[in-house]
């Protein structure tokens, strides 16, 4: 048996709907500009070839109904609404083929970013992380399993403090969640464990310690948080 110098990490996880089991986060993956609104609010042009890409760690996780610390470094934490796809063994599939990438279910999450720090990045030609991974910046509420799940028609929305902040049809997606699974899959092996946060659509912007964030999409439990200082 392993003797670590000190007790290991926890393994991170997030509830799934209906079910006692927790489904343990691998990795997090995290499309940018992926509706056309939100691209042109920031002042950029979506790329219709191909999605692009940065990642939050496992350990950025806040579960819904969790206060959000205002975080360090910033005074500019924005919010952005964001569909969810977890990647893992299909609900009641046994057979699926060696290797194929099957979608475990869908989630709401809310893609925390300290703007400033992501905009200084951009002007110097820099990498994101420190505007996107951080401590509590990927809020994802409970997976619903796949199966359960009817999402061509719906809508996703995040209030702030009971006002409309973001809301659009998830069809104004650029690229469609098969088309960043086969995407992604020939830059990653995704495996169980693996969520995709899909991009926002356009009405990004500052929260502020005390504001309560609630996010929808139709069919998916919602994802909550309030801002403490
Ligand atoms: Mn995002």
């Amino acid at each position: 048996m392993t003797t670590y110098s000190f007790p290991a990490p926890d393994q991170p996880d997030l509830p799934i709907a209906g079910s006692g089991d927790r489904f343990p986060v691998r990795r997090i993956f995290c499309v940018g500009r992926n509706y056309e609104a939100h691209a042109a609010e920031m002042g950029n042009t979506v790329d219709r070839a191909a999605p692009f890409y940065f990642t939050k760690s496992a350990h950025a996780i806040l579960h819904s109904g969790q206060n959000m610390t205002y975080p360090q470094g910033t005074s500019d934490l924005h919010h952005e609404i964001e569909l969810v796809v977890a990647i893992g063994p299909s609900v009641g599939l046994t057979d699926a083929p060696a290797g194929e990438v099957e979608i475990f279910g869908y989630a709401v999450g809310l893609d925390m970013t300290r703007r400033d720090l992501q905009g200084a990045a951009k002007d110097g030609r820099k990498p994101w992380d420190t505007g996107k991974d951080f401590e509590q910046s990927a809020i994802i509420g409970a997976i619903t399993p796949a199966a359960d799940t009817l999402l061509d028609a719906a809508q996703i929305r995040l209030d702030v403090n009971g006002e409309k902040r973001q809301s659009a049809p998830l069809s104004d997606m650029v690229h469609t969640v098969a088309e960043i699974i086969a995407n992604l899959s020939t830059l990653y092996h995704l495996r169980s464990g693996d969520l995709i946060m899909t991009g926002t659509p356009a009405g990004v912007g500052a929260v502020q310690v005390g504001d309560v964030l609630t996010g929808s999409i139709d069919g998916l439990e919602a994802v909550k948080t309030t801002i403490v200082a």
